[in-house]
């Protein structure tokens, strides 16, 4: 590659549903809010779009300023569009306003998804014109923006302005897939039936938003090595694996980073005490400062394990459920923030009532809670029956917390198991999805808790891992270059 291609500078756009710190349910909203700014870094010019949602902070909103209006045509509709743009935002970011479709209670429970978000990718398509910026690269994200590369191609690709535009389209998490009724194809897709009979867009005699993603985008990522190699089996394929493999020269997998801006136990403001893998004494100051907010005992020895999640199974509640009372026959402390499934929250309310002095379960979504049990616990505990990359356990490892977790998908690119012959590794990990052999590894994790030479050792290597967006950023800048 000569020196000019090396450095050959892109538009990127990102289309997602989820953008953080403005709107965030899981990991999704925190790659799409630091990504950007990794590869702007890079000297691209990567720019975001996501619906202005009715739950975004008012201290956001405050900050917008309107671009442009115009209307959307969606089949037989015509809807309004505004952009709106927050002011001296690192990465330019545009906030696509519709009352109707956007301000609503819920993100993704209404029964008219189908039509929510076919005018997302369609209104995000008609803006660029007007607002005068034809990316290189459409990089969308997860089910809500997989018709944008059919539109893209079916319809759009005709006007001038939309040749030569290439797309991404990553895979967060395949088990949410956005399927719909045949109906919408004519009544909301508005595409041409080939479309449907040549398989592009029908799963099961169903639409399914996320089958089109991976059939018609020009490149499919997703978000490490090993998912990307689980999806095309029939055990994670979640019913597509058989498109996957069809796309398999066109799929890989990049690794998340974290944001080591936001997640730096040096600097970070919603923790007790700032510490650094040259100052650990603080992070003991976390721990007991954490025990005191919670009511547990201020006991400097006794491992806590914390756990942060949405408390659904993918998350390996169950594995949990099945042996916390033999977990809790340990000296340790077991901390949860969650929220999530309703019978999750019910079964660890009542482990709270019979084990008060041991455990702390907050079922909420708290990211100022979150980041002191990150910095206050020794342990972090994330059994996933599957796990596409996984934020947690790298934010643990940032903050010398170790991670314990089953080798799945990220989790096993990431966590290397310790190993006490030649102190490599940096947490503790099993294979099968299975209690008791989870609860044999945390008894494990726990002997070498007690042994505080081994224990600093790889608290030490955990926070000096690099995770950042860094190396990840020049993958995806790779993988543009060659579409
Ligand atoms: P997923 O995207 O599947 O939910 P990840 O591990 O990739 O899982 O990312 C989850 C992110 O959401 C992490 O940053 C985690 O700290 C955060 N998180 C999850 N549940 C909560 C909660 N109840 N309160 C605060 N933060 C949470």
């Amino acid at each position: 590659m000569c020196r000019g291609e090396a450095k050959k500078m892109l538009k990127i756009l990102f289309v997602s549903s989820e953008v953080a710190p403005y709107i965030k349910t899981g990991g999704l909203a925190d790659v799409v809010g630091s990504l950007p700014q990794a590869l702007n870094k890079l000297g691209h010019d990567t720019r975001v779009v996501l619906p202005e949602y009715k739950q975004i902070a008012y201290k956001y909103i405050k900050k917008l300023e309107h671009i442009i209006s115009f209307n959307t045509k969606l089949a037989w509709r015509k809807e309004y569009v505004g952009i709106n743009q927050i002011k001296n935002a690192e990465v330019k970011t545009y906030f696509l306003d519709n009352k109707y479709f956007f301000w609503r209670d819920n993100l993704y429970k209404n029964n008219d998804r189908a039509l929510q978000f076919a005018f997302f990718c369609r209104a995000v398509l008609d803006m660029l014109p007007r607002i005068n910026f034809k990316p290189d690269i459409i990089h969308c994200h997860d089910w809500q923006t997989g018709p944008l590369s059919l539109f893209l191609k079916s319809e759009y690709k005709n006007k001038e302005f939309y040749k030569n535009i290439k797309t991404v389209f990553t895979i967060h998490n395949l088990r949410y897939q956005g399927k719909f009724s045949f109906e919408i194809l004519d009544d909301i897709l508005a595409v041409d039936k080939k479309y449907w009979y040549k398989g592009l867009i029908k799963n099961n005699n169903l639409i399914n938003y996320m089958k089109i993603g991976i059939m018609t985008a020009d490149k499919i990522t997703t978000v490490s090595d090993t998912y990307a190699e689980e999806i095309k089996t029939s055990h994670f394929g979640e019913g597509l694996d058989y498109a996957l493999k069809f796309r398999e020269n066109d799929l890989s997998g990049i690794i998340n980073g974290i944001d080591y801006n936001n997640f730096n136990p040096e600097f970070d403001k919603k923790i007790y005490v700032n510490y650094s893998h040259e100052r650990i004494r603080g992070k003991l100051e976390n721990k007991l400062r954490l025990q005191q907010k919670l009511k547990l005992a201020m006991r400097e020895k006794t491992p806590i394990i914390g756990f942060i999640s949405r408390l659904c199974r993918q998350k390996g509640i169950d594995l949990l459920l099945k042996v916390i009372k033999n977990i809790l026959q340990e000296d340790i402390q077991f901390i949860l923030l969650g929220t999530g499934d309703p019978t999750y929250e019910y079964a660890l309310k009542q482990i709270s009532k019979l084990h008060p002095d041991k455990t702390s379960i907050n079922l909420k979504y708290d990211s100022n809670l979150a980041h002191k049990i990150y910095a206050g616990s020794d342990l972090f505990l994330m059994p996933s029956e599957y796990e596409p990359c996984g934020l947690s356990q790298l934010i643990s490892l940032r903050y010398g917390t170790i991670p314990i977790v089953r080798e799945t998908g990220g989790l096993n690119d990431t966590i290397e198991p310790y190993s006490e012959y030649n102190n490599s590794g940096n947490g503790f990990t099993f294979t099968h999805y299975n209690a008791h052999d989870m609860l044999y590894t945390i008894k494990r994790a726990i002997t070498f808790y007690h042994k505080p030479e081994i224990w600093s050792n790889l608290v030490q290597k955990a926070m000096k891992a690099d995770f950042s967006w860094t190396k990840s950023a020049e993958k995806y800048s790779n993988l543009y270059k060659i579409i």
